[in-house]
């Protein structure tokens, strides 16, 4: 008799910096269950109320093993689709039927998805950030001696735009000058590059602050140091101008943090105009859509670094591992340590020795969940006006999205 779904939970938690969301599908099986991750920690109670309103009566009853269709439904059942909400909540139990599928056959994912192409996992940790260039060069270092080999860097910069610039009535914010973040970033290579040489692989992430032009500018301007990537370099709404960046500049480009839809992404990796993904596998929908992206990918020479920063669990986290572990064209896995309390809510979670990360052998995601330690740490609530999406303003005031 087939194993099906007796209900869904999502439990939002903040044992860290932020909350997060882990869903949880349990089954006709006593003892079964499977964990996902759920977490856009800006809009976190929208996801639980989609997993909990809508996705749970949909499931209930559903047999596990299906997951191909279960994610089909999910994404279909609404009609409109591909947005972030919508997108994060189907991964939480997209993620879940997968640890469900290897709780059943007592393999770990990445044993039913092909198997280890590689034993562990280069990360590329959390920036490297300064207030000057020796408090930066010293934060590089003490990264390299860590073992990682992949390191962005960013710089302090509180606000780059004096009074005299702004109209009467400027609004606060950080007004962001685009010569002034070009010229530091030139600096900022020149001292990297001159202290520490042609080593580590040095990134930096743009966070589409600048308009096209000047995005070509930068980069054409960090060429002679060698950059391993720029980040983010355009908004998802001007991805077209990546042909000209192209034909401009030989410097990498990584791309994706934002993308909730395969239109975003189909087009530049088809044409090859960027170097690598870097999706946040929830917000397209999980392990399912994820799979099927970084073997698209493949197939066009385009690298995974899909994006891990501090808004993610352990889970989701694991599900991109088990995905790393067995992508030949993974380059590496953005990892952002979470700390000893986190470790404690979600054992198995995965781990990072020397600039590479491992997940246990265990079946499923090899990580649990302590639902009793989570309800102590409850959801913190977004922080609406300083929270982690940075909105800048131009000289003028005007908002700009980032
Ligand atoms: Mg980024």
């Amino acid at each position: 008799m087939a194993v099906t779904v007796r209900d869904v939970k999502c439990i939002v938690t903040a044992p860290g910096m932020c909350d997060i969301a882990v869903v949880k599908v349990e089954t006709s099986e006593p003892g079964l269950y499977g964990l996902g991750c759920a977490t856009f920690t800006q809009r976190i109670t929208a996801v639980k109320a989609a997993v909990e309103d809508y996705l749970r009566p949909l499931m209930i009853g559903r047999d596990v093993s299906k997951i191909e269709d279960a994610w089909q439904q999910m994404m279909g059942n609404s009609y409109w689709r591909n947005g972030p909400v919508l997108n994060n909540a189907i991964s939480g139990v997209d993620e879940a039927l997968w640890d469900i599928k290897g709780k059943m056959l007592g393999a770990p994912v990445y044993d039913l998805v092909g198997g280890k192409a590689r034993e562990g996992v280069a990360v590329m940790p959390r920036g490297a950030h300064g207030r000057t260039l020796e408090e930066l060069g010293d934060s590089v270092e003490a990264m390299m001696k860590d073992g990682f080999g992949f390191i962005r860097v960013g710089m302090f910069s509180p606000d780059d735009c004096p009074d005299e610039r702004k109209p009467e009535g400027a609004p606060a914010g950080v007004y962001i000058n685009p010569k002034k973040t070009i010229e530091r970033y030139v600096e900022v290579f020149r001292y990297l590059r001159e202290r520490f040489g042609n080593e580590p692989d040095l990134g930096v992430d743009v966070h589409e602050r600048l308009n096209p032009t000047e995005a070509v500018t930068l980069a054409k301007a960090l060429e002679p140091y060698h950059p391993c990537f720029l980040e983010d370099l355009l908004q998802p709404e001007n991805v077209e101008w990546f042909r000209q960046v192209r034909n401009t500049t030989t410097v990498p480009m990584a791309m994706g943090e934002l993308f909730v839809n395969p239109m975003e992404y189909k087009d530049l990796i088809s044409n090859r105009l960027i170097d690598y993904i870097r999706c946040h596998i929830s917000m397209i929908g999980g392990f399912t859509p994820a799979r099927k992206l970084a073997a698209f990918c493949e197939v066009f020479g385009v690298g995974t670094m899909w994006h891990g920063p501090h808004d993610i669990t352990p889970v989701g986290m694991a599900a991109q591992l088990h995905l790393d572990l067995v992508s030949p064209n993974c380059i590496c896995q953005e990892f952002v340590i979470p700390n000893e309390l986190t470790y404690e809510m979600f054992p198995g979670a995965p781990v990072v020795r020397r600039g590479y990360a491992y997940c246990n052998d265990r079946p499923g995601w090899g990580v649990d969940f302590d639902e009793e330690l989570a309800k102590k740490y409850p959801a913190k609530g977004y922080n609406m006006r300083g929270g982690l999406a940075f909105l800048g303003r131009r000289l003028d005031g005007t908002a700009v999205r980032s």
